[in-house]
């Protein structure tokens, strides 16, 4: 299938079930981006900060960049302009760091926490306790973040019983601090090409799919 069929394809399945697709373009080209724009796609998520502010100057202006990536403080400047959401917040450090550039931008930044959910060592995000910490003690001093739930990623696995459970658990976690006492909406941010269909089962309503729609990366 070439890219626009397999979009088209999984943009049906989501939206009969009211899942957000964030189409992830990282290493790949303006071209395939625009592709998709043509078909109506505006979210699109990078995980590179000087590629995406790259694309953004080159890119039609009503494209929703959302940063999915590991993001280091010192660069948050960089995308503070112009960036619509990002999903991968993993400490309060960060957070803070956003919430003082999105001041100078006379903006606010919608931001999702990134919760640690796999057993993988090496990613980054807060861990059940921290969370639970973190909307105890500071939740309502950032004046310039709106934080609008959750993102996590399941372990790259082909248990899918194991995935299951993470997504599960963050699931819970979404429930419990995101979706009780708020009225607007709120995401829930989980899965990928390889898991976004146990994730959507699991309560998903985000999903950043990039391989399965726009082939392998450019490396
Ligand atoms: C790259 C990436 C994705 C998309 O991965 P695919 O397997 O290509 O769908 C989703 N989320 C994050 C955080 C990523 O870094």
């Amino acid at each position: 299938m070439t890219t626009n069929d397999s979009y088209a394809v999984i943009r049906k399945e989501l939206s009969s079930k009211n899942v957000a697709l964030v189409a992830v373009s990282k290493l790949q080209s303006t071209k395939k981006i625009m592709d998709l724009y043509a078909f109506g796609q505006r979210d699109f998520g990078e995980n590179y900060v000087q590629e995406l502010v790259e694309k953004e100057s080159l890119l039609p202006k009503d494209i929703h960049w959302h940063f999915i990536g590991h993001l280091q403080r010192n660069k948050v400047k960089y995308i503070a302009p112009f960036v619509h959401l990002i999903q991968s917040v993993d400490s309060e450090k960060l957070l803070k760091e956003i919430d003082k550039e999105a001041a100078k931008n006379n903006r606010v930044i919608n931001c999702l926490l990134q919760v640690h959910i796999a057993e993988e060592e090496t990613k980054f995000g807060f861990t059940e306790d921290e969370l639970e910490k973190f909307f105890l003690n500071n939740e309502k001093i950032y004046k310039n973040i709106k934080l609008a739930g959750l993102m996590g990623m399941g372990s790259l696995s082909d248990d899918n019983e194991k995935v299951k459970t993470e997504f599960k658990r963050l699931s819970t976690l979404f429930k419990n601090y995101f979706e009780k006492d708020r009225t607007d909406n709120s995401f829930l941010s989980m899965g990928m090409s390889s898991d976004y269909k146990i994730a959507i089962e699991e309560g998903s309503n985000m999903v950043r799919i990039g391989s399965l729609i726009f082939g392998s990366r450019l490396q």
